[in-house]
This record gives C-alpha cells, sequence and structure tokens, in this order.
C-alpha cells in the first residue's frame, strides 16, 4: 500500500477503529475463558460477548494492540509506514510523520510489531540446503562495558539452493535463496549454534558451513554437513553467498537508520528484515499479512 493511501484510509480514529475491526472479525474471535468462537457483537460498549459463556473481549485484548492507549489510528499508520519499505523506518521519523509529542510509544508500537514478525516467522522451519554462518554486529556502547562487549553475534542461516543455469550477471550468486532466520546468540559457542538450529531447522536439512570448529558434527543434530574450508574469502562469498548479503544488508540498516541498538533490542531490528526478506516477493501484500500477524498475535501481555 503507498503511503498517500496509507493515510487516506486512515484520516480518522472512527475509520482505522472501523477498519481494525473488520480484520477481527475476518480472522475470528475466541474467547479466553472457554475457548468459544461465536460471539455476539456489543456495538454500545465496543465489545465482544461469547454466546456460551458471556466473557467478554474488548477489541484490542488479545491482539498487538493489547493494553495500550495509542489510539487505533496512530496504530493503523504505524502498521501501514513499517509494511511500505523493504527497508526500515526509524521510530523518531514516524514520530515526525505522525506529529507525535512522545517518542517511547511510537518505539514501543514498533517493537511490539517487531515482535509479531518474529512470532510468524518462527512457525517456519528451514529445510533443503541451508547455508549457516555467524556475523558480528556492532551494538549500543554502554559506558561501563569494554570495547569487546559491544560485538552481537548473530546466527544466520538461509534456504540456499544451487541455480541450474549460471546466471547472466556474473555478480550474482550462483544458489537461490530462499526462508532466511537471523537469531542473536547469547554466545558463539557450538551448544548455542546448535540450539538455534535444533529449534529453527528441520532434521532433514543439509547444513553449509566453513570449517568452524563450532560446525563440527553438524551432521549428528541434521540430516547432512557439506563443510568447506573457507580461508579464502572469496571463496567463503561463494560457499555462503546469501549468508553475506543478509549480513551486509541487515548492518546497512541497522547502522544507516537505526544507528545505535541495544543488545537486547537487536533481535527485534532482526525479526523485521528477516520478516521482509522472506516476503520480498510479496512486497505489495505486506500490509495485509502484517495485518493478520497483529490481529492473531499475542496471546501473552506485552510488557
Ligand atoms: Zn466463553
Amino acid at each position: 500500500m503507498k503511503l498517500s493511501e496509507i493515510f487516506k484510509r486512515y484520516s480518522t480514529e472512527e475509520k482505522s477503529k472501523r477498519a481494525f475491526k473488520e480484520w477481527r472479525d475476518k480472522q475470528g474471535i475466541r474467547c479466553k475463558k472457554c475457548w468459544g468462537t461465536d460471539h455476539y457483537w456489543k456495538q454500545d460498549k465496543w465489545q465482544y460477548e461469547c454466546k456460551v459463556c458471556g466473557f467478554r473481549t474488548t477489541l484490542k485484548s488479545g491482539t498487538v494492540m493489547q493494553g495500550s492507549k495509542m489510539p487505533y489510528q496512530d496504530w493503523m499508520i504505524v502498521i501501514g509506514l513499517m509494511s511500505a519499505t523493504k527497508k526500515s523506518f526509524s521510530a523518531l521519523e514516524i514520530q515526525r510523520q505522525l506529529g507525535h509529542k512522545r517518542y517511547e510509544p511510537i518505539w514501543l508500537m514498533m517493537h511490539k510489531l517487531r515482535v509479531c514478525m518474529g512470532r510468524r516467522d518462527d512457525k517456519y522451519r528451514l529445510d533443503g540446503q541451508i547455508e549457516i554462518d555467524e556475523g558480528f554486529f556492532e551494538s549500543h556502547r554502554e559506558k561501563d562495558k569494554p570495547k569487546i562487549k559491544r560485538q552481537v553475534a548473530i546466527l544466520v542461516m538461509v534456504e540456499s539452493e544451487r541455480v541450474k543455469e549460471a546466471p547472466k550477471n556474473k555478480a550474482r550468486p550462483k544458489r537461490k535463496a530462499g526462508y532466511l532466520k537471523m537469531k542473536v546468540l547469547e554466545k558463539a559457542n557450538q551448544e548455542a549454534i546448535f540450539s538455534e538450529i535444533n529449534t529453527h531447522v528441520r532434521k532433514s536439512a543439509t547444513g553449509i558451513t566453513d570449517g568452524a570448529g563450532c560446525y563440527k558434527k553438524l551432521e549428528n543434530i541434521i540430516a547432512d554437513h557439506m563443510e568447506f574450508n573457507c580461508s579464502d574469502p572469496a571463496l567463503a562469498h561463494k560457499v555462503l553467498p546469501w549468508v553475506h548479503i543478509a549480513i551486509s544488508n541487515a548492518k546497512k540498516i541497522c547502522l544507516g537508520i537505526h544507528h545505535s541498538i541495544k543488545r537486547e533490542f537487536m533481535q527485534n531490528y532482526l525479526n523485521e528484515f528477516c520478516y521482509k526478506f522472506n516476503r520480498r516477493y510479496m512486497i505489495d501484500n505486506l500490509f495485509e499479512r502484517l495485518m493478520v500477524a497483529c490481529v492473531e498475535a499475542p496471546w501473552f501481555a506485552f510488557r
């Protein structure tokens, strides 16, 4: 959806609220008390009432907006802005576009949306041939921490199949990327890496890695392991092209748009990057998809 369209469609609070209700109705309400799915709509209270047990659900409850005092209009516009670009907007830029007085509520909305994106992508597990490697991202400098602590280790896993015909443009990789995942590692050791692979990769997959010690015996946890000695960086780019492209593009967004990211929020930014990468061929439908993720999203309360 184009920016002009977003601002036109959600030009008032009333319009935005009605649009959000349509999304909820489309996806269906589930009663928190009895799990019933049949509800009456109480127009006077703007609440759903369970036909079985009478339990009431507000329009925001059980969605990304749960507990938020921000108007529907702000939410719809932020969802629109965040899905309008392949790259990203900073919270400061969105605050400016909305003409909002405070930065924090905008920042919080955006992070909640990034959590939704991550949860959506976590439903999918990688399969086939998968490039696996770590990248190191620089995080916000905290005064009392030494420089080395600023480096955040990220595990990058991307489905990558060899293309049959060599691409005409020689600079393009000879592999085609599928789904991508990037996960912040507490420590860049084998235990942490294998734990992520166990969670996010199917047992039938084949891992493609360099010769680093932390990938030794990868074949013990998934079907196969193709290991390449990549002491020459040019070879590393050939063997793991998509890992390198993902790291370099994600870094550009982290540094260029968001500047200084605290370690604890790094995963959220990566969620947004991966979510958009994984839907790169359906960028025009990103708004609709993100709305679905937001409405059905959290069975947990955001802090
Ligand atoms: Zn009920």
